[in-house]
């Protein structure tokens, strides 16, 4: 993987690009693809947004998500995108298995790859040229980066500045994680100066939620959260069988592995949901216990140091019982 300052010079002349982020996106990765997508718009490429999946209803809102490509909705429409794109972008995630069904027509591309992003060690032998940079607070921060550093600062716009916003907001947890350095906050008010309605993103990403969501929290914080005092941890599990009940929607479920944290020495929480088709994990963190290491050991994941996912195969009950095994091996880190 060559340093991503070499495509800097190539900017000029226009091409066709197609953005891919990782499956289920988050603000971050639907936010800087889409804030990518309007940078190269107007520097006069032809740009796609490509998402291996669907993604949640609350990120509707952002400009151009309207005409982004679901992959799995529309395989067709995806790879002819893919096979005319002269450039492929890879944004927020470091492995390929992160895009799902889309790995395997990635690997078959022979076009240019480039990769920017902030997870743990990367896939670099697929890149042609890129950046990886764990310092990060986002993938969004690291497009801002891109954007001034090639020189075109001066033409970030609204829109750009709208969905970087929402990625960078969304990343460091409204600006509390360690990763909302001197950086951020600058690169912020820089996107103030060009328009930015701050309050407005905030609206649209926490309060355009239906009653059930608000009901389902709630459920399942009293009836699905376990407090394992003696390790500093915290789990929640989700029957499929609630999903279905309270009509939970891609998306729905972010957030929620965050509550176990705020109760007063909890250091690590996991949540863990049966999705039906899979098992998935959610971990986080707080202070020196690193869930990156945690997912990739117990759980075919990996992610950042305070947060990561994985996946299991085993049915829900059979992970959280293989959970509660892998809490009791770190018990000592969990101190
Ligand atoms: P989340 O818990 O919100 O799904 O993910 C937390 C972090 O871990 C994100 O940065 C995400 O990219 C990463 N992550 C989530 N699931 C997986 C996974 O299955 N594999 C890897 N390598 N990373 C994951
Ligand atoms: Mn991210």
């Amino acid at each position: 993987m060559r340093p991503i300052e070499e495509i800097y010079s190539l900017l000029d002349r226009p091409r066709k690009v197609a953005i891919i982020m990782h499956q289920k996106p988050d603000a971050d990765a639907m936010g800087s693809s889409l804030g990518l997508f309007h940078f190269l718009k107007q520097l006069g490429h032809e740009p796609t947004v490509i998402s291996p999946t669907n993604w949640a209803e609350w990120l509707k809102w952002m400009p151009g998500a309207g005409g982004a490509i679901d992959f799995e909705y529309s395989p067709e429409k995806a790879n002819v995108v893919l096979d005319q794109a002269e450039w492929v972008f890879c944004l927020d995630f470091n492995t390929l298995s992160r895009t799902r069904h889309m790995a395997n027509k990635l690997r078959k591309l022979t076009c240019v790859k480039i990769l920017v992003d902030h997870h743990q060690q990367p896939e670099r032998e697929f890149f042609t040229y890129g950046i990886s940079d764990t310092g990060k607070s986002s993938t969004s921060e690291m497009i801002y980066d891109l954007i001034v550093a090639s020189g075109h600062g001066t033409i970030i716009n609204p829109d750009i500045a709208a969905c970087l916003y929402a990625g960078v907001m969304t990343d460091t947890g409204s600006f509390r994680f360690p990763g909302a350095s001197a950086a951020v906050h600058r690169m912020v008010a820089a996107l103030k100066d060009t328009g930015l309605n701050h309050t407005k993103i905030h609206e649209n990403l926490f309060d355009n939620f239906l009653e059930n969501r608000l009901r389902f929290t709630g459920y399942v914080l009293q009836h699905k959260m376990d407090v394992f005092y003696e390790y500093n941890a915290a789990l929640i599990a989700i029957p499929w069988k609630d999903l279905v009940r309270f009509e939970i929607k891609t998306g729905d479920t972010e957030g929620l592995v965050n509550y176990p944290l705020s109760i007063q020495g909890i250091r690590m929480a996991a949540l863990i949901i049966d999705r039906d088709e899979e098992v998935k994990c959610s971990f986080r963190s707080k202070g020196d216990f690193d869930v990156n290491t945690f997912a990739r050991k117990y759980f075919e994941g990996g992610g950042h140091y305070n947060a990561a996912g994985g996946r299991s195969s085993d049915n829900l009950d059979q992970t959280v019982q293989r959970f509660i095994a892998a809490m009791k091996e770190n018990s000592s880190q969990l101190q």
